[in-house]
């Protein structure tokens, strides 16, 4: 991916920053699987893409490792309470729609499209997740997972990135990632 794209696409949908950075730079960190489970978010085995459902966190990991790049993208946004769930959940539901709408932008350049995304918050095509009524997911190929939910380090991801992060109760950056390039066929997996 050339750094013009990329600066294009921050310009264009409106992002704070974006970097290309190997998978091998991701720190995963297992022992964040407690957090999904304690649930503060409400969405723990509520929506398909959030565990237990989505898969261990040495499952999500390996689906990250099949792959040998990743796409960062950062939104720095203002806010009026950091800490109004509400607030929160429509910001994470916009920068997931910049970061849909940037993985269409990298498909009209040409770009692998054989990755997949993982972002802010969990998946939110729908406005209610089917998985409470037990009706099956509607976009089972496209539905996406969080970074928590993979136990991705973000405070270590900014770093490698050289990215600021900070909640500073007015402001609130959020983060979504594009793994793409598919290592060799064999599926080499770590
Ligand atoms: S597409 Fe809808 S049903 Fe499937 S995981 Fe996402 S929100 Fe849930």
């Amino acid at each position: 991916m050339d750094q013009k794209t990329l600066e294009h696409i921050v310009k264009h949908e409106g992002f704070e920053k974006a970097a290309e950075i190997s998978t091998d730079d991701l720190v995963f960190v297992p022992e964040y699987r407690k957090f999904c489970e304690e649930n503060a978010c409400g969405n723990y085995n509520k929506n398909y893409a959030c565990p237990p459902y989505s898969g261990t966190p040495k499952e999500m990991k390996q689906r990250v490792l099949a792959y040998r790049r990743c796409i960062v993208f950062q939104s720095k946004t203002p806010v009026k309470d950091a800490f109004d769930n509400a607030e929160m959940k429509k910001l994470k539901r916009k920068h997931t729609q910049m970061t849909l709408q940037a993985m269409k932008e990298l498909k009209t350049d040409g770009m692998d499209m054989d990755g997949f995304p993982i972002m802010c918050g969990p998946c939110n095509f729908c406005e209610e997740c089917m998985m409470p009524s037990g009706k099956p997911c509607v976009k089972e190929s496209m539905r996406f997972s969080c970074l928590s939910a993979y136990c991705i380090d973000v405070g270590k991801l900014a770093e490698s990135c050289n990215m600021e992060i900070q909640w500073s109760g007015n402001e609130v950056y959020y983060f979504s990632i594009y793994v793409f390039d598919k290592k060799d066929k064999s599926g080499e997996i770590r």
